[in-house]
């Protein structure tokens, strides 16, 4: 009886703290974004994964001898942590790494350190290597004249020095890549490729821009001239028959109702997602010129609309919708060959919405051309053609009235006017004349 007593009080005295102990659990830690640049002064944002929560969170920074520290506390929890569950947590701590501490801009160590909040208070640590950076970086832009067309593009080289991880040229909320330039073994010299966007109003500055992760970002100006376009109004007007191809080809077997608001649908909605499809093949290009000037336009063919249009949709006397016209509409006669405007790659062969059958092909550093509407499509993604080589045959696929080519170009995602690519005295003075010819493709 003494000993089955003994035996209970032994459960209770140590059993008890047993289980509590191995009930206990450890953090799962992250920093969000991860931290690789720090400024002097900085705000982390640390996520904690504990179902029984922290009781002290702690960052460390070190540089040499220098320290610095920032950290959280909760009352601690010991015996009852068992009955929490906690979803996972955010815990935002300011932590600074200023001259005054002993810091200077280089690499350093961040060390973040959670205590869980049981018995066992188990203690978990992720460390980061970070550099500190103190010093925003420096950018200088050619001395170059840039003259630039509302709607059309644009080219500046510039030299980016400190410490840096983003350097392009920004347009009002546009904002373009850089790349190095070709034949320089400095990967701070630079060359960006630019839009002006047809939508941004013409008293718009553009910016060469540099920036750090820490959230520095440094702008200059250089020399432009904006050449202000009147985009042309036209008046375009609906037919029942009209409507139902595009219902029927773009987005057939959507629940039926008012015929007229699923052609807005399909003319606004869809129109928004195709623009985003051809944008984003940004990410799909080489970081070489593809292509020697200069751009063939589709010959001996008639020019049925021009880039920027703005065209307001009639139906039964009354406007209905307004877009704006991001091409060239091209006609010759029907299923005529469409021919690649230059050499590149192709990134995109496929229905594509309101373009129908639509080609897309990267000619690098951003630049790419697009072709739509056509009957059929000849080639495949990721194949190679040279200028004048056919992509297939014109057509009315997609939201076309009639067969003709939609032809347009994008720079970095934003669709630009295409008629300066066809001049070679443009490709010439504003983009040839700035670049090493070395770079560009054998004509
Ligand atoms: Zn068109």
């Amino acid at each position: 009886m003494k000993t089955v007593l003994f035996a209970g009080v032994l459960i209770v005295l140590v059993g008890a703290p047993a289980a509590l102990f191995f009930l206990s659990s450890s953090s799962a830690l992250d920093i969000d974004p991860s931290p690789k640049a720090l400024a002097s002064e900085n705000s982390l944002a640390v996520k904690v994964d504990n179902p029984h929560g922290v009781r002290q969170l702690n960052l460390r920074l070190e540089q040499g001898g220098a320290r610095s520290y920032a950290s959280v506390q909760q009352p601690a929890n010991r015996f009852l942590f068992w009955r929490k569950k906690l979803a996972p947590t955010t815990q935002t701590l300011q932590l600074t790494a200023k001259p005054d501490q002993g810091f200077k801009s280089g690499p350093a160590t961040l060390i973040v350190e959670a205590t869980s909040n049981d018995l066992r208070g188990a203690v978990t640590s992720k460390t980061y290597d970070v550099v500190i950076n103190l010093a925003p970086p420096r950018v200088v832009a050619d001395g170059a004249q840039h003259y630039i067309n509302q709607g059309g593009a644009e080219l500046v080289t510039f030299t980016v020095s400190g410490y840096w991880t983003e350097a392009g040229v920004k347009v009002g909320n546009y904002k373009f890549r850089s790349f190095p330039m070709p034949g320089s073994k400095n990967e701070n010299e630079r060359f960006c490729l630019f839009a002006f966007p047809w939508d941004t109003p013409e008293n718009t500055t553009p910016l060469v821009y540099a920036a750090n992760p820490a959230g520095q970002e440094v702008t200059t100006q250089f020399w432009y001239r904006i050449k202000p376009k009147k985009f042309r109004q036209r008046e375009l007007d609906l037919t029942d028959t009209f409507i139902d191809k595009a219902i029927n080809e773009i987005d057939p077997g959507s629940p039926a109702g008012d015929k007229l608001q699923h052609f807005l649908h399909i003319n606004g909605d869809i129109r928004r997602s195709d623009n985003k499809t051809l944008a984003d093949l940004r990410n799909q290009t080489e970081p070489r010129f593809l292509w020697a000037p200069p751009f063939q336009q589709l010959s001996n063919s008639k020019v049925e609309a021009f880039f920027a249009d703005v065209r307001s949709y009639m139906y039964g006397g009354k406007k209905v919708d307004q877009q704006v016209h991001l091409g060239f509409d091209l006609s010759k006669v029907a299923h005529a060959p469409v021919v690649a405007s230059n050499s590149g790659k192709v990134v995109y062969a496929d229905r594509l919405g309101i373009y129908g059958n639509c080609v897309v092909i990267d000619h690098g550093y951003g630049l790419q051309s697009i072709y739509g509407h056509m009957s059929s499509i000849g080639v495949k993604k990721g194949q190679m053609v040279q200028r004048g080589e056919e992509l297939g045959k014109s057509g009315a696929t997609g939201l076309a009235g009639g067969d003709h080519l939609h032809f347009s170009m994008q720079i970095d995602g934003v669709q630009v006017n295409p008629v300066e690519w066809w001049d070679e005295h443009w490709i010439h003075d504003r983009i040839q004349s700035k670049i090493p010819e070395s770079a560009f493709a054998k004509p």
